[in-house]
């Protein structure tokens, strides 16, 4: 059995669907579960339909009127031989639903965040699996609430392993099984997700539960890459990476696998395969039980718009173990995340993605103890395997800030010339 993958890209429109479909057809066999997110950017779009985010009902409208639009022509594509397809009269039901879900009075925002942006998900896979039985791939629609388990912790679901464990004894017994990415139901039939860009993680838990031969998944790069091509010309792709390797490089910000992703399968042993939707035939990268990451070249990770806080007591207290615990209390509390930290007997220093209304919150939570400093607009490089001469040339001249160092790792913030 095999567990694929394919993002909101891989299905972004009519064209894409269709060469989605080729990938499968050629795979089509004993067992194959394929994951899909929802289609392009719907997720976003649907963040804007959560109840309590737009007041104005007009507006609303006007968002939902324009997701239909972009469904309603990628199926009108689809399915232009077939204008009978059930298909037709299952998208009105859901679009119907959803926009009632939209018009639902807000409660708490987390829930109706989950409630709502399912929707992408289950639409989505609901017009994968119609045009895969159309063109005479027979598979079963799952959906995937009703064996994938989290706790009601809303928008970052926590699996419950051993429900979902037992539940996926109900897998459809069909050739070819679709499903969504992203999202669970909790034991009282509600639905949660798992965190932004969380269908990798899915694919992970349901190949892990299944005891899958190999989980794929397809992007449109051709595999892990030692830099995001955005940023870098030359970019190298690497082919065998370990297991802990990948868990590290996602820990840092590379943006080709979600974090959460390796760990489940990397406990049952199960190889992880990262190829190219655009070019299947080609070997991709994968990530599985190598000794050594191959070839080994300087791997790059980047993130823009970084702010490095520093914290001092007021008191002029050293930064000791009290101090330390306050400031992560406020940390956990406003659900910052830390990407990067440092002490010194005098201040307590952290890289952090600028985000002013929790950086608020924090400033009010140490406000009494502390003083705050604040540097932004920042980037933080990560340089796996680094010399010297490939830190000053990607620093090329700026001033760093911070920099720590181990002995395959190097992490700068730099700031502007
Ligand atoms: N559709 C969700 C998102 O865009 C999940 C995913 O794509 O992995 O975050
Ligand atoms: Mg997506």
């Amino acid at each position: 059995m095999q567990v694929f993958k394919f993002g909101g890209a891989s299905v972004n429109s009519a064209e894409a669907v269709k060469n989605m479909a080729s990938i499968v057809r050629r795979y089509y066999g004993p067992k194959l579960v394929v994951v899909v997110s929802a289609m392009g950017k719907t997720t976003n779009k649907l963040e804007q339909l959560v109840p309590g985010v737009i007041s104005s009902a007009d507006s609303r409208r006007q968002h939902l009127d324009e997701l239909k639009d972009y469904h309603y022509t990628m199926v009108r594509a689809l399915f232009a031989d077939d204008p009978q397809n059930a298909i037709f009269p299952r998208l009105d039901e859901l679009f119907l639903q959803l926009q009632h879900q939209t018009e639902r009075r807000p409660s708490n925002y987390n829930f109706d965040y989950d409630q709502t942006v399912s929707f992408g998900e289950i639409i989505s896979t609901t017009i994968v699996s119609h045009y895969l039985n159309h063109i005479g791939l027979a598979n079963e629609w799952l959906d995937i609430r009703s064996l994938l388990r989290t706790d009601n912790h809303y928008r970052e679901g926590q699996v419950v392993w051993g429900i979902t464990e037992t539940n996926m004894r109900h897998m459809p017994d069909s050739p070819l099984v679709i499903t969504q990415g992203f999202i669970a139901g909790t034991s009282d039939g509600h639905t949660t997700t798992l965190g932004r860009e969380g269908s990798d993680y899915s694919a992970a838990i349901l190949s892990y539960c299944l005891n899958a031969e190999s989980m794929t998944i397809w992007k449109d790069v051709p595999g892990f890459l030692n830099a995001d091509p955005k940023f870098f010309a030359n970019t190298v792709k690497i082919e065998q990476i370990p297991y802990n390797e990948a868990i590290e490089l996602a820990y840092y910000g590379a943006s080709v696998i979600h974090p959460k992703t390796v760990k489940p399968i990397q406990n049952k042993g199960i190889p992880l395969h990262i190829k190219s939707f655009l070019d299947p035939e080609k070997e991709g990268s994968a990530i599985g039980p190598f000794r050594t990451i191959k070839p080994r070249t300087p791997l790059y990770i980047f993130k823009n718009d970084q702010v490095l806080l520093s914290i001092l007591p007021k008191d002029f207290s050293f930064i000791a173990e009290d101090n330390l615990q306050t400031i992560f209390a406020a940390l956990a509390k406003t659900g910052i995340r830390v990407n990067l930290m440092q002490n010194s007997a005098l201040s307590f220093s952290l890289c952090i993605d600028n985000n002013p209304i929790l950086l608020k919150q924090l400033r009010e939570e140490l406000a009494h103890s502390f003083r705050l400093r604040y540097n932004e607009g920042l980037q933080l490089i990560t340089i796996r395997y680094y010399t010297q001469e490939i830190i000053d040339s990607i620093v090329a001249g700026r001033p760093i800030l911070l920099q720590q160092r181990s002995r395959t790792t190097t992490q700068l913030i730099v700031g502007n010339k």
